[in-house]
C-alpha cells in the first residue's frame, strides 16, 4: 500500500528530524511494557498529532505500539502479530508493509479525517 503524505502535515514523527533522535523523558508506548527514551522533546508536538504525547482517536489505540528503531517509525501490532505503521507516525512515501488488512479501518478513519489524500 503506497500513500501520499501531503495532506499530514499535522502529525509530527517521534524522530526530531530526518536523522537525529534525542535523549528524552522515558514515555511509555501504548499497551506495551517498554519504555522510549529517543524522539523529540515533549513541547515540540504541541500542535501535532503524535505518536508518543498526543495520540488522535484512531482506530488501533487498543493495539500494542512498536518502536522500529530500524526504521526510526512507530507501529502498531495486531492480534496476528503483524506490524502496521502508527496512523500517527509521520508517514513516509512508501508506506508498503507486511500487511494482513488490519490497519485498513486505520486508513479509513485517517481518510474520513482528511488527514490522508486518497
Ligand atoms: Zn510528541
Ligand atoms: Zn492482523
Ligand atoms: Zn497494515
Amino acid at each position: 500500500m503506497s500513500v501520499k503524505t501531503a495532506e499530514r502535515k499535522n502529525v509530527m514523527s517521534a524522530k526530531q528530524t530526518k536523522d537525529t533522535l534525542k535523549d528524552i523523558d522515558g514515555v511509555k508506548l501504548e499497551n506495551s511494557e517498554v519504555t522510549l527514551h529517543v524522539g523529540h522533546e515533549k513541547g515540540a508536538c504541541k500542535e501535532y498529532w503524535c505518536t508518543l504525547h498526543n495520540r488522535s482517536p484512531h482506530p488501533m489505540r487498543y493495539m500494542q505500539q512498536f518502536w522500529r528503531s530500524d526504521r526510526q517509525i512507530m507501529e502498531r501490532v495486531c492480534s496476528h502479530g503483524v506490524g502496521h505503521p502508527d496512523p500517527d507516525e509521520l508517514i513516509e512515501k512508501d508506506w508498503t508493509h507486511g500487511c494482513d488488512g488490519c490497519c485498513d479501518v486505520a486508513m479509513e478513519y485517517l481518510r474520513m479525517n482528511k488527514r490522508l489524500d486518497a
